[in-house]
Formats: structure tokens, sequence, C-alpha cells
């Protein structure tokens, strides 16, 4: 898309903060810090609101699933940034190669500009914070998009930042794909874009026009992998907590499982007991979310059915019905085995459906891996450490957790992003600060120094240094 097409509001809007960003290039701390706080502010003021817009727009999503997974991360993120991000921006000391001593080199974080955001709607409080909060902290004014999906909480959210920042610090952006094309049409001097692979690509794409540096956290099919002797009970019961949060609607839930053949049928009666006494009522249960929209409830619906007609066993883990299509309500479904041309099998699933496919060997189960685009995320159960680090050698994957499913992400000290189709780039914490700030490299010549020494015309003491150089 060419400036001249973007629709007019954006492009001001992007004005706005490119001018504010030129008039204020360097940004001290008690800014950010300021606009951190009131980010902050925001969360602990409007949690119930929040609560409310968001359960509105799944259409039922357990209060205590948005206070879980995304109030109490996004206070976490906001809260590392208010206590180290005056750290973060410290120049950094490095060194310098013997041969310029006592010349000094460090590294100078500074912001980049104006940072845009792109959100999905799965936790579209989480993933409108993190970046948000590393963007402020390393001193950049930030545009996010959010999704058409989640309107109550876009709109929402849109008003509670217009009351808490002014339009060339923080400026809320609704509207639908097209709008989202425009927006990352935009020159932004970086973008973060939270979705699936295929736009992804879109939006690497617009962004190429620019130059805009992009940080793509996509999605996948993250596998689950139960080895040889790993207490079964355990891993499923982790392995359904990972896959039944938001109803399998999670980036980083385990999509499918690897297991030794003979543990299928006892997977599939722990997963039955361990889902019927997490959600006694089954479908009706308040602790159990809805399918975000009726067309993904009939894509899901679509894939379980293409996989049943194709002679897979299906288990439903609730008791009662197995679905309610009026209220985009899916009960989670084990899918034994299912042919590999499958969609189950084939796209990632973002919802309760859980494949299980057996292995004879474990090498297979690795094979089976590494022959698929690299996932967003691996859980490997496992109580052998050697194996597990040889596993973890050979595995791809964005990120891991051993022997529990999703909790890399909740720990500010790892970077999260995704790797290969999953994605590129990292944030949370200071990775996070890190991707939004220029880390520009700064050396400084001593007062008194040997330059001279180099210049033409070469003379013999300097032919016998550069000699010297090559050697040590
Ligand atoms: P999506 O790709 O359909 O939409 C994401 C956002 O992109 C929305 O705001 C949408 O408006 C916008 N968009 C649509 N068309 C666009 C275009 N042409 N150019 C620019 N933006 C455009 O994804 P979704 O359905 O909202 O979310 C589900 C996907 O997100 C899954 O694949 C999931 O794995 C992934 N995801 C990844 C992470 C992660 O951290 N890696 C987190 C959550 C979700």
């Amino acid at each position: 898309m060419k400036p001249q097409d973007l629709p007019e509001d954006l492009l001001l809007a992007f004005e706005r903060q490119r001018s504010a960003t030129a008039s204020q290039r360097d940004v001290p701390w008690a800014v950010r810090a300021r606009r951190l706080q009131r980010l902050q502010t925001l969360l602990h003021s409007h949690e119930a609101e929040i609560v409310q817009a968001i359960h509105a727009d799944f259409g039922g999503r357990p209060a205590t699933e948005t206070e879980l997974a995304e109030i109490w991360p996004s206070l976490e993120e906001t809260k590392t940034a208010l206590r180290h991000g005056q750290g973060w921006m410290k120049p950094r000391r490095a060194p310098v190669g013997k041969w310029f001593l006592p010349a000094t080199a460090q590294v100078l974080p500074q912001p980049l500009g104006v940072v845009g955001v792109i959100v999905p709607w799965n936790y579209p409080l989480y993933l409108a914070i993190g970046p948000m909060a590393a963007a402020l902290a390393a001193g950049n004014r930030v545009m996010v998009k959010m999704s058409e999906l989640t309107p109550v909480f876009s709109a929402l959210f849109q008003r509670l930042c217009e009351q808490a920042f002014s339009a060339d610090e923080v400026c809320i952006v609704n509207g639908g794909p097209e709008v989202a094309a425009a927006f990352s049409a935009l020159p932004f001097d970086h973008l973060l874009f939270t979705g699936s692979t295929p736009v992804g690509r879109k939006v690497m794409a617009a962004a190429a026009a620019h130059l805009t540096p992009v940080t793509l956290e996509l999605g996948g099919k993250s596998p689950a992998v139960i080895t040889p002797g790993y207490p079964l009970a355990h891993a499923v019961q982790r392995i359904l907590a990972g896959k039944l949060i938001n109803a399998g609607q999670t980036c980083i839930a385990p999509d499918y499982v690897l297991l030794p053949r003979a543990q299928m049928p006892a997977f599939v009666e722990a997963a039955r007991a361990q889902a019927r006494r997490s959600h006694p009522t089954g479908l009706a249960d308040a602790d159990y979310c809805s399918v975000i929209h009726p067309r993904h409830q009939a894509r899901l619906v679509q894939a379980l059915e293409e996989a049943t007609a194709r002679g897979t066993p299906a288990e439903v883990l609730f008791e009662g019905p197995a679905r309610d299509d009026a209220r985009h309500r899916l009960a989670p479904v084990l899918l034994l085995n299912p042919p590999a041309d499958t969609e189950v099998m084939r796209e990632e699933i973002f919802g309760p459906l859980l494949p299980l496919v057996p292995y004879d060997d474990l090498n297979e189960a690795l094979a089976f891996i590494n022959a698929r685009p690299h996932p967003l995320a691996l859980y490997w159960f496992d109580h052998d450490r050697a194996r597990t680090d040889a596993a973890l050698r050979q595995l791809p994957a964005g990120g891991v957790t051993v022997n529990d499913t999703l909790l890399h992400i909740a720990q500010h000290s790892l970077p999260f992003g995704g790797v290969g189709a999953s994605g590129m780039g990292h944030y949370h914490g200071r990775w996070g600060f890190d991707t939004f700030s220029k880390l520009k490299p700064v050396f400084r010549q001593s007062r008194f120094n040997g330059m001279a020494l180099f210049m033409p015309p070469y003379r013999p003491l300097m032919r016998r240094l550069l000699a010297l150089m090559k050697r040590y």
C-alpha cells in the first residue's frame, strides 16, 4: 500500500507520533516510568471491566483465566520494566580489542521511535500490554492495532488508553483486516505482529516496503512428547492443563501428543478422569472457555468430522454434550492417531482437539517433529536428564518447558519468540527492551593512541606491528 492510499486518520495518528519522537529523541527514565505507571494504574483500576469485556467477546471466558493468563502477566511485565528499566537503559560497558587500548567502548540503548503492535484475539490484553510495556520502557511511542474479533474489549481498551495517554504517546487503532493491512503499511521504526503464520507473511511483506524491522510472534503445531517410563498421570494432568485453558486457544498450547503406543489406552482413561475432575459440569462449566466465534467453532467441528470420517477414533472427555454450536462451546476431544494428511495433523488446531500420535521408538518421535515446520513450543516429559538434554539439542523450537506445559512463557528472564515458521525475534523482560531499542555501539578514542602509525605512507614499523597483530 502506497502512503497516498493509506486512510487519512491512520496517517495523521502516525505523523503525530513521529513528530513527537523528533521533538524528544532523548527520553529520560522519569518520562518512561510515568508511562509505565499509567499502564499499571489502568490495569489495577479497570480489572473488573476488562474481565467483563473479554468474557463478552468470548461469549464465556472464565474470569479466573483472564486474571491468571492476562491481568497477572500484564502486571508482571509492567512491574519488571518499572523495576529494571532504568538499569536496562544505562550504557553497557564493552571491552575493546587489546590493540586499541586505552580507548573504551560501550553499547548505548536508544529508543527506535514509533513502534507498531498488531494484536490477535486469543489473549487480547496481555498480547497488547506485553509489547507496549517493553516499547514504552525502551522510550518509544506506540500504536496498537487490536483484533476485530474482540470488539467489546478493543473498544474498552481504546477508551482506557485515551484517558491514560496522549495520542502522541499511545494510540489504539480498531478495525478489520483492511485497517490491519493499512496499519502494517505504515513506516514504523519497528513492528511487532502476533497472529497466524499466513497473516505474518503479509505483514512482513508490507513492512519490507519501508525496511521496517519486524518481530513476528506466530503459531504452529507445538508437540508434547511423553518419553517411555515417564509417570503418565502427571503428564496427562499437565498436558490437559495447558490444552484446556482458554479452550485450547493458546499459541503455545500443546497441539498434539507423541507417546509410546502401549500407553494410548491409559492416556485416554487418565485424560477422561482428569477432564471430568477439572470440569465436572462439562460444557456448562463456568471454568471452561467458549470458542471465540461461530466461525472458529465451525472450523473446529469440520476438522473433527474430517478426522472421524477418515476412521479416527474420537474420545470426548467431558460428560454430557460434546458441543453447543449456539454458544460456540466445544468439549475437549482426543483423536487417536489421525492420518497425517487430515487438517488436525496439517494445521495448527487452536482449539480443544488433541491428537495422540503413537510411537514405537523414541527416535521416531524426534524424526516426526524434525520433519515438520519448527514449532513455537515443545513439551518434553522425561526424568532422564541426559536423554532430555540430547533431545533438546536435536529439536528446534521457539521455547521449551520440560515436565510441564506453558510455563516458559511466564519467565521474564527467558526470551519469548518463535523460530522458522513459528516466528522471528523475541520479547519479554529485558529481551523486549532490547528488541525495541537500537543497541548503538560507541567507540571512544583516547587522547593518546597509536593510530597515526597506521596511516599511509605505510612504514616498516607499522609492517612489523601488523605482523605481530596477526600472530597474537
Ligand atoms: P490473525 O493472523 O488472523 O490476526 C491477527 C491480527 O492481524 C488481527 O489484529 C488482525 O486484524 C490482523 N490482520 C489481519 N489481516 C491482516 C493483514 N493483511 N495485515 C496485517 N494485519 C492483519 O490471528 P488470530 O486469529 O487473531 O490469532 C490466532 C493466531 O495467532 C494463531 O496462529 C496463534 O498461534 C497466533 N498467536 C501467536 C502468539 C505468539 O505469541 N506467538 C500468541 C497468540 C496467538
